[in-house]
């Protein structure tokens, strides 16, 4: 009866021409017991949660390895200008390492549903981006994560050159047009939600240019609503667990 219930429920929803949504958890379910914004307790939450994708913000440091981190700087040090080594000596507020790409990819492979959306963080240097961009890419790859990895950044070069190598791409600034973006290779845009509701038309000129359509970051229900009424595909929040309504 249930199972029927469940049924019907889900036919009334695709009979009724809104779009589904997919929700992506911002910086992983950071709000879970346990876990920190970026830490792998917030990735594995939002795994269990069973949520479309999960978040996370990745930098070169200065030895050429990757961390897990949102801002410029970790406890006083610039990651950039850092080793790998002097980053560590320092745990999360959850009491885990900072993580390495790689341990958060690893975390990935056990859930296999979640998608994730790996946002690059740039100095906006060329060599800085090209040499970012070859270190993720190769990584994911190595990890079998490609085909359910979406990359992001505000830099635009770093954008084109996962796009070059045939990555699924958001490009997250509203500075470029949407007719820039596709001729670069990019896939999609992730703008902050307040550029679809002043300029609604970019929704439709780039699902017309076979684009995808997320917004950033958007955490009120009355928000999320009206994007998915304007044909948003996908939203990032702090609040994944309590947009359930908008999952598929
Ligand atoms: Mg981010």
């Amino acid at each position: 009866m249930k199972k029927l219930s469940l049924l019907l429920l889900c036919a009334l929803l695709s009979c009724s021409g809104t779009p589904p949504m997919k929700i992506v958890a911002h910086r992983g379910y950071w709000k879970a017991d346990g876990a920190v914004q970026n830490s792998i307790a917030s990735l594995k939450a939002a795994g269990e949660i069973k949520v479309y994708g999960s978040e996370f913000d990745v930098w070169l440091t200065a030895d050429g390895r990757m961390v897990v981190n949102h801002d410029a700087d970790y406890n006083g040090l610039e990651i950039t200008s850092s080793t790998f080594d002097a980053l560590r000596q320092y745990p999360l507020a959850n009491g885990e390492p900072i993580p390495s790409l790689e341990e958060y990819l690893e975390a990935a492979q056990a859930y296999p549903a979640l998608h994730l959306v790996l946002e690059l963080k740039s100095n906006y240097q060329a060599a800085y981006d090209s040499a970012a961009v070859a270190y993720a890419w190769n990584k994911v790859s190595e990890y079998g994560l490609a085909d359910r990895t979406t990359y992001i950044s505000f830099s635009f070069e770093a954008c084109r050159l996962f796009a070059k190598a045939g990555g699924d791409v958001q490009y997250l600034g509203s500075d470029r047009s949407v007719d820039e973006l596709h001729a670069a290779g990019i896939t999609g845009l992730d703008a902050h939600h307040s550029l679809y509701e002043s300029h609604p038309e970019t929704v439709s000129q780039a699902h017309a240019a076979g684009m995808t359509v997320n917004a950033w970051t958007v955490n009120e229900k009355a928000d999320a609503l009206r994007l998915r009424a304007l044909g948003v595909d996908m939203l990032t929040t702090d609040e994944p667990a309590g947009m359930n309504y908008l999952r598929w």
